[in-house]
């Protein structure tokens, strides 16, 4: 049994080589040569660039895990789903586990869901991209924000990956909402605070018809409470009043803390002059009614001035005459009720 020698094609080589000039004999061997030289120099390039790749991979790991942004592919048309492990963390998954894009998108709220299936068809149609924010539950049930961007990859025009980031939002949207929320309401009473009152003052104004009224609401006395059961019975006093305007207030615009123990009241155009009367005598009536908290009582009661808006009004003015609407009630002896 002849068995097969793994230089037998280089000694055939050489066989023929032996065949040929001495003279050719020397060139092929310099060509060889320099070809075997050119091919070790590759190898090296080779060797760099994939020692150079690897690093690079791990610093964009490292980056990628320390900035909660993963990276995902998904292939078209036949939804096959790719994560990096950042992306499975995310939605607390096991690295690496099988995908299915439909159990993915069931995460998302039914609102989120809508958008990313809308926004992903667009941007398929488009050959573009999309960004979103949306909320998921995760496979264990944390809730979480997450950031992701889409891009679309063509070959010969015909849309064949959708790939992008998603990154955990979370912190970042909580903080956001409650800067929102500080910008916009008051925290002690969580009605709408003194700015965001302002800004629906404004927007009533633009109407530019006769399309509702101002009620500004006083509580009479106040001082007194802090004076004989401290500012913290007055706060929670504040609290209390607050509870009861809204109540009352349910089909109004706005009701807003403005300062101190002040309140706006913003009403649309269904408020006549006898139903704004009925209404500011039930807000009357709602701050008249003694408060009782932790055993102690507090009196108190509420002033309301009321002015209609006039075409072309400015804010300012609307806000004028009911200020002194406001001082008519109270000069008029206080839980009471002026119209300018
Ligand atoms: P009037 O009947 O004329 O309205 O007098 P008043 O005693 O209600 O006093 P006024 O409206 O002139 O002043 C409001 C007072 O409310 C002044 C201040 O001591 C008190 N106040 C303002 N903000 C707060 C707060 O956040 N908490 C508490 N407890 N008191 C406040
Ligand atoms: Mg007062």
């Amino acid at each position: 049994m002849s068995e097969v020698s793994p230089r037998k094609p280089f000694s055939a080589t050489r066989r023929i080589l032996e065949m040929v000039p001495q003279s050719l004999q020397f060139l092929i061997r310099d060509q060889v040569a320099r070809l075997k030289a050119e091919l070790a120099r590759k190898d090296a390039i080779i060797l760099e660039q994939s020692l150079a790749l690897a690093q690079s991979q791990k610093i964009f790991e490292k980056a990628s895990a320390a900035a909660k942004i993963g990276v995902w592919q998904c292939s078209l048309p036949d939804e096959t789903l790719e994560w990096t492990d950042v992306v499975y963390d995310l939605f607390d998954l096991p690295r690496g586990s099988p995908l299915d894009r439909k159990k993915a998108v069931a995460c998302y709220s039914e609102e989120a869901a809508k958008e990313l299936e809308k926004r992903r068809s667009n941007a398929i149609a488009n050959r573009s991209g999309f960004g979103l924010d949306a909320e998921i539950v995760t496979a264990k049930g944390n809730r979480r924000w997450i950031r992701i961007t889409a891009s679309i990859e063509c070959e010969n025009d015909v849309p064949v990956r959708i790939f992008g980031m998603k990154q955990d939002i979370t912190q970042q949207k909580i903080l956001f909402d409650q800067t929102r929320y500080l910008a916009e309401f008051d925290a002690m009473t969580g009605l709408a605070n003194r700015s965001q009152f302002q800004a629906k003052l404004a927007a009533l104004c633009d109407t530019g018809d006769r399309s509702g009224a101002l009620l500004l609401i006083d509580l009479d006395g106040f001082k007194k409470v802090n004076d004989t059961l401290g500012h913290a019975a007055g706060d929670e006093c504040l609290q209390e009043m607050a509870v009861r305007l809204s109540q009352v207030c349910q089909n109004a615009k706005v009701v807003a803390r403005i300062g101190g123990d002040e309140f706006g009241v913003l009403t649309g155009p269904e408020y006549d002059r006898n139903a704004i009367e009925a209404f500011a005598q039930r807000i009357v009536d709602a701050l008249a009614r003694p408060v009782e908290q932790g055993g102690r009582c507090f009196r108190s009661g509420a002033s309301v001035g009321i002015a209609f808006v006039v075409d072309g009004d400015a804010p300012a003015e609307l806000f004028k005459r009911a200020d002194s609407a406001l001082y008519a009630a109270k000069a008029a002896g206080r839980s009471a009720y002026r119209i300018f």
